[in-house]
C-alpha cells in the first residue's frame, strides 16, 4: 500500500503544479498571457480528459441551475468570432473563418479544459530521460479516403500525406514480436488469472498488423478459466453462424438489425453462464460498448463475441457497416487499415490548427515537423495575436445584445478561476458539446432548445501507462489483452508509428505506452443505454486517482509474470483520460443545430457523430452559415 501512496502523491504533486502554475491577476488576458513556459499540460499525468477544475462550473450550470457567478468585470475585448469549444471542431471554425474572411479578423477560443484540443489530447511520459508520446482521446482517422472535400482540404493545408502513413506505419511490428491478441481473465471474477491467447472476439482487429490467434476454438475454451458447462457454452457461441437463427436466409440481414445479441446468447445459443455472458458483454469498447443492449448486427459490427466476421458476414449489411475484414491471413486486416494514427493520435491536427494561426507557439511547418515541438502555451492568449486561445475558461452565458434576428453583437460570459469576465463578438460559434447549448445560450426557440436537449454522451476512459520496459508483453506474446474482468476492457501496446523525427519503441528493453481502453457499463445489465451511460458516467467521476491505480496494478500485475513485471520498477507513470462526454449519443437534427441570429452550432455532435472529419465538416457549416 506504501508504493499506491507514493504514486498517488507524485501524480497529485503534478497535478497541483499544473495548477498553481496559474498566476492569480485580475484579468484572463494577463493571466493567460503571463503563462510560464513550464505551463506544460500534455506532460501532466493523473487525472486526465474530464480532469478536476474543468468540468464543476459547467455541472453547477446544468445540474444547480447556477445564474448567479457573482460580478462579471467586462475585459472590452471585442471579437469578429468567439468559439465556444477549443476541440477539433472549435479549432477548424477559427481557421475557416479566418480563411473566409482575413487573416486579420481577431478570433477569440474558449474552453474549459486546462489544453485545447477538445478529445484531441496528446499524452507525454518521460521515461528515462526518453518522451513517449500517446493519444488521450481522439486517436486515428477513420476511412480517410471517403472524407469530403472540405476536410481533405484542410488536411492538405496542415500538409497531411495519407500515403505517408503507409511507411510510417510499422504493421510488421507485431509479426517481428510475435504479439497477438488475447485474453486475460483475473482471479476476482474467474478464480485465476490466466492469459488465454485468443481474444475470442473481434474487437482487436482495428490494430492493423496484430496476430490473429492461431490456437483453435476447442483449445481456447478448454483453457478458459470457465465451468464445464461455461466451456460448452462458449465454445457454442464461438462456432455460431447465420444457420442458427430461426430465419430463411433472405431474412437474416433483417433479423440482425431487429433482434437482440443477448437474446440470441441466451435464448437461441442458451447461454446462462455468467462468465461466458460477461465475456460477451465486455468484448465490446468502441461503439459505446453495452452489447446486452445492442442489435446483432450492431454486435456484429463491432467485433463481439462469437460473431465472427468469415462466419457472419453473410448476414451482415455490407452497406454502412465498417468495411469488414477483407483477408483471412494470419494478421487482422480491413478495408482500409487503421493506419492513419500520429503518435499523440489526432492531437497532432489539434496542435497543427493552432500553430497555423500562432505561428510563434512553437518550430515546424506541418503536421510531421510538429510531431516534436514543444509548445509554449504562453503564446497561447496574447493581446497581440489574432486568433487567441484562453484555456481554464467555461462559458456560461451567450446572448444577443438585442434582439437576436437583428442585433449585431453577441456578449459571452465565461468563468476563470472562479471569477466572471464577459467579452462581445459579431459572431459566436457554439463548437462545445451541444446538450450544454441550451444551457448557455438565453432565449433559444423552444423547439431548437428540446432538440439539443436530447442529446448525450457516451462515457468513455482511455488511460495510457508510461512503461519503462515492455519484456513481459514479449514473453506473454500480448499486443492486445481483452480483459472481461477489469475495469479496462483492452489493453495493449500502442500503435507502431514513427513520423517527424519520433520512433517507436524498439525493443522490448525500451521504454514504451501501454494503452489502457474502457467503455464504462451500468451495473444493471439488459438496462436502457441511456440509463447506463448516466449510471456509468458518474460512477466515473466518483473516482479517484488513486481508485484508477489500484485497478490497474491489480489488472498489469495479475496479468504479466511476475519474475519478468515488477509494477513499482516497470510504471513510470500513469494517465487516465477520463472522457464522462465521449462519444455522441442522440442527434439534435437539422433544428437543434441551426442557427439562432448571430450564433452558429458546430462539433461533431451537431450530426450525432464521433468523428473528426464530422467535426471538422460541421465547423465548415457553422461558419459559412455565420455570414459575412
Ligand atoms: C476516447 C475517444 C476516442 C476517439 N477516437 C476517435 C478516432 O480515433 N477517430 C475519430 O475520428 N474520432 C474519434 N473520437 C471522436 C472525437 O469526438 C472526434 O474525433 C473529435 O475530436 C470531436 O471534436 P469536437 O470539437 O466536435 O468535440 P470535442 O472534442 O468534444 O470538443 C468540444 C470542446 O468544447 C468544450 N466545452 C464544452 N462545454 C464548454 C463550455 N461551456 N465552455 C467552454 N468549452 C466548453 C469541451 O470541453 C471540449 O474541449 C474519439 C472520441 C473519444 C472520446
Amino acid at each position: 500500500m506504501s508504493k499506491i501512496a507514493r504514486r498517488d502523491f507524485i501524480n497529485g504533486t503534478l497535478m497541483a503544479a499544473g495548477a498553481s502554475m496559474l498566476p492569480f491577476k485580475s484579468t484572463s488576458q494577463e493571466v493567460m498571457a503571463a503563462l510560464k513556459p513550464s505551463y506544460y499540460p500534455p506532460a501532466l499525468t493523473g487525472l486526465r480528459g474530464s480532469h478536476p477544475g474543468s468540468k464543476e462550473n459547467a455541472h453547477s450550470q446544468a445540474w444547480a441551475k447556477q445564474k448567479n457567478w457573482g460580478s462579471t468585470t467586462n475585459l472590452k475585448e471585442d471579437y469578429d468570432l468567439v468559439v465556444v469549444g477549443g476541440g477539433l471542431s472549435g479549432l477548424s471554425a477559427a481557421y475557416f473563418y479566418q480563411q473566409e474572411h482575413g487573416r486579420d479578423k481577431k478570433v477569440l477560443i474558449l474552453d474549459n479544459h486546462d489544453d485545447f484540443g477538445g478529445h484531441a489530447k496528446r499524452n507525454e511520459h518521460k521515461i528515462d530521460g526518453d518522451t513517449r508520446l500517446g493519444e488521450g482521446g481522439s486517436e486515428s482517422f477513420e476511412y480517410p479516403h471517403e472524407f469530403s472535400e472540405t476536410v481533405l482540404n484542410l488536411l492538405k493545408d496542415l500538409g497531411v500525406d495519407l500515403d505517408r502513413f503507409k511507411t510510417a506505419y510499422d504493421a510488421d511490428f507485431f509479426t517481428r514480436h510475435n504479439l497477438g491478441a488475447v485474453t486475460y481473465f483475473n482471479k476476482r471474477i474467474f478464480g485465476e488469472n490466466k492469459v488465454v491467447k485468443h481474444p475470442f472476439c473481434d474487437y482487436p482487429g482495428f490494430v492493423e498488423g496484430l496476430l490473429r490467434p492461431t490456437l483453435s476454438y476447442e483449445k481456447a475454451a478448454k483453457q478458459s478459466p470457465l465451468s464445464e458447462k461455461g466451456k460448452q457454452q462458449l465454445l457454442r457461441v464461438l462456432k455460431s453462424d447465420p444457420k442458427t437463427l430461426k430465419a430463411p436466409k433472405e431474412e437474416w440481414q433483417q433479423y440482425m438489425r431487429t433482434h437482440s445479441y443477448f437474446d440470441y446468447l441466451k435464448n437461441t445459443l442458451g447461454v446462462n453462464d455468467p462468465g461466458v455472458l460477461r465475456m460477451a458483454r465486455h468484448s465490446v469498447v468502441d461503439y459505446g460498448g453495452a452489447p446486452d443492449v445492442m442489435t446483432m448486427e450492431e454486435a456484429l459490427e463491432s467485433g463481439a463475441l462469437g460473431l465472427n466476421y468469415f462466419s457472419w458476414r453473410d448476414a451482415l449489411n455490407e452497406v454502412g457497416s465498417d468495411g469488414g475484414y477483407i483477408k483471412n491471413t494470419n494478421t487482422y486486416s480491413v478495408k482500409e487499415p487503421f493506419i492513419h494514427h500520429f503518435p499523440d493520435g489526432n492531437a497532432t491536427i489539434a496542435r497543427m490548427l493552432v500553430k497555423k494561426m500562432i505561428p510563434d507557439v512553437g518550430s515546424g511547418e506541418n503536421v510531421e515537423e510538429i510531431v516534436l515541438s514543444n509548445f509554449n502555451y504562453a503564446e497561447l492568449d496574447k493581446p497581440s495575436n489574432s486568433v487567441r486561445v484562453r484555456l481554464n475558461s467555461t462559458v456560461v452565458n451567450v446572448h444577443h445584445g438585442g434582439d437576436p434576428y437583428s442585433s449585431s453583437d453577441v456578449f459571452v460570459n465565461y468563468i476563470y478561476d472562479n471569477k466572471s469576465y464577459q467579452v462581445k463578438a459579431k459572431g459566436v460559434v457554439m463548437a462545445c458539446y451541444n446538450m450544454m447549448i441550451p444551457h448557455i445560450v438565453s432565449d433559444l426557440p423552444t423547439k431548437q432548445d428540446a432538440a439539443l436537449r436530447r442529446l448525450s454522451k457516451i462515457p468513455l476512459q482511455f488511460t495510457t501507462v508510461g512503461l519503462k520496459n515492455w519484456r513481459a508483453l514479449k514473453e506473454m506474446g500480448i499486443g492486445m489483452a481483452m480483459s472481461p474482468g477489469n475495469m479496462h476492457q483492452a489493453v495493449g501496446m500502442d500503435f507502431p508509428i514513427s513520423i517527424g523525427g519520433y520512433e517507436y519503441t524498439k525493443t522490448p528493453d525500451d521504454p514504451c505506452i501501454l494503452h489502457m481502453r474502457c467503455c464504462l457499463l451500468g451495473e444493471t445489465v439488459g438496462a436502457p443505454r441511456i440509463e447506463q451511460l448516466r449510471e456509468a458516467r458518474y460512477r466515473m467521476l466518483g473516482l479517484q486517482f488513486r481508485d484508477y491505480e489500484v485497478e490497474i496494478r491489480e489488472h498489469l500485475g495479475g496479468m504479466l509474470p511476475k519474475d519478468v513485471f515488477n509494477f513499482d520498477r516497470d510504471v513510470e507513470s500513469i494517465s487516465v483520460n477520463r472522457w464522462a462526454h465521449g462519444y455522441s449519443y442522440g442527434n439534435p437534427g437539422a433544428i437543434g443545430r441551426q442557427p439562432f441570429g448571430r450564433i452558429t452550432i458546430a462539433n461533431s455532435d451537431s450530426v450525432n457523430s464521433s468523428l473528426l472529419n464530422r467535426a471538422i465538416e460541421q465547423a465548415w457549416r457553422a461558419i459559412k452559415e455565420l455570414g459575412k
